[in-house]
């Protein structure tokens, strides 16, 4: 992980009539990670966004940009504001033009791009979320999640290094959500750094690199999630709840199982835990393997044909554009969330699944099963689809 991008130093912000609601506060973030500021309603997380962007101003205190004191001059807010794109709670807030077209093209424009370059951003940027084809349609008309994708989509036609996501979930189904936090995902793995503010201790916890604990305007913790989350007393006092697989291990311990300094994360790992029990229950057989499939590449074999010959496989697809593509191909997927876990857990069982994904995302399929198979001593194969002879399909 590099340099830092955004720090803040002794910061203290008080609205006017209002009581102070950053009471002093010091972090750093740094590029390329994910970042949860996590706290109860009225901590002063929105608060606390607003000035990554210079959209408020500590009334002391010094917000810095790329190790340079934010300026709150016009020409100074509009390059910061280039740079860290914020993407409202409510969308209808910050969706303002009558097409998604014309509501994406608005940062670019303003910014003096040419046309062709701004039909360029936009069209990357509509890609980017999966609403290529929605250029003339009139943002009221979407559903809550496209209206969201429309406003990450106007953010990332300014090519921004930091994103800010205020409650990212907040109005999404379960579904929704999910695919919310994938597009995070893929952002930072395209090299942004992504902060987000939630109360949502669930979401937060198996996220992010690092979570900020803030309660009444202070930070209570600041670590990476098992460690912030790791005190209940702490939690407790910041009016939130310790995460559900947390709470899991520290009983798992309690009743004497081995756990790894590594808290778990995920079901994945907390069935590991139980597993490597000296008397656990666990059944050995062989396991299964997990076949990847770059969708960007287009020189792969027919996908359909393969899947439907092998009826016991499952499909996952990681990435809006992976699973835009299964939808294409009438291919029926059983993951959408958490997708390598579920196939290294389907792989444990003895079963083989398929994953479809993109090629930023690629990597980080084999990096996640072979760790897991250095920590578990376990053998999983991984096999490239795409570099499957068109005869191994068949
Ligand atoms: P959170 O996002 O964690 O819910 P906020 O940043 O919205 O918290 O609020 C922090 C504190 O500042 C709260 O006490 C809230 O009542 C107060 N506050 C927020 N916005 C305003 C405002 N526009 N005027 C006065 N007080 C405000």
């Amino acid at each position: 992980m590099s340099g830092i991008i955004i720090e803040a130093r002794d910061i203290r912000f008080r609205y006017p009539r209002g009581q102070e609601a950053i009471r002093g506060i010091s972090f750093h973030f740094r590029r390329g990670e994910k970042i949860a500021l996590v706290g109860p309603n009225g901590a002063g997380k929105s608060t606390l966004l607003q000035m990554f962007n210079g959209m408020i101003r500590p009334d002391s205190g010094t917000m810095l940009f790329d190790n340079k004191p934010m300026q709150y001059d016009r020409e100074s807010l509009r390059e910061l504001r280039r740079k860290v794109g914020f993407v409202l709670q409510n969308p209808d807030r910050q969706i303002i033009a009558p097409t998604v077209y014309q509501d994406v093209a608005f940062g670019p424009t303003n910014l003096a791009y040419t046309e062709p370059e701004v039909r360029q951003a936009v069209t990357n940027a509509l890609r980017h979320v999966g609403l290529f084809g929605f250029e003339r349609r009139p943002p009221h008309q979407l559903s809550g999640g496209e209206k969201k994708r429309v406003a990450i989509a106007g953010v990332l036609a300014m090519d921004p290094d930091v994103l800010v996501f205020d409650e990212p979930t907040s109005g999404l189904d379960p579904s929704g959500s999910e695919d919310l936090m994938e597009l995070l995902d893929e952002l930072n793995n395209e090299g942004k750094t992504i902060v987000i503010s939630t109360h949502d201790v669930e979401l937060a916890y198996p996220w992010a690199d690092r979570a900020i604990l803030l309660a009444d305007g202070h930070i209570i913790r600041e670590d990476i999630p098992d460690v912030a989350f790791g005190n209940p007393k702490l939690v407790r006092m910041a009016h939130l709840s310790v995460p559900t697989l947390l709470e899991l291990s520290a009983e798992l311990a309690k009743r004497g199982f081995a756990i790894p300094d590594r808290k778990p994360r995920s079901v994945l790992d907390m069935v590991h835990i139980i597993e490597s029990q000296p008397h656990g229950t666990s059944v050995r057989t062989s396991p299964g393997t997990i076949t990847v499939c770059n969708v960007d590449e287009k020189n792969h074999p027919e996908i359909a044909a393969w899947v439907k010959a092998r009826p016991g496989i499952a499909v996952g697809a990681m990435g809006t554009r992976a699973k835009q593509y299964a939808a294409m191909e009438c291919i029926a997927l059983e993951f959408t969330y958490g997708v390598i876990d579920k196939c290294i857990l389907r792989a444990l069982r003895g079963q083989d699944s398929l994953i479809l994904t993109t090629s930023s995302m690629t990597d980080r399929v084999s990096a996640r099963v072979d760790a897991y198979c250095r920590e578990s001593s376990n053998a999983i194969t991984v096999v490239s689809f795409n570099a499957l002879k068109k005869t191994d399909t068949s």
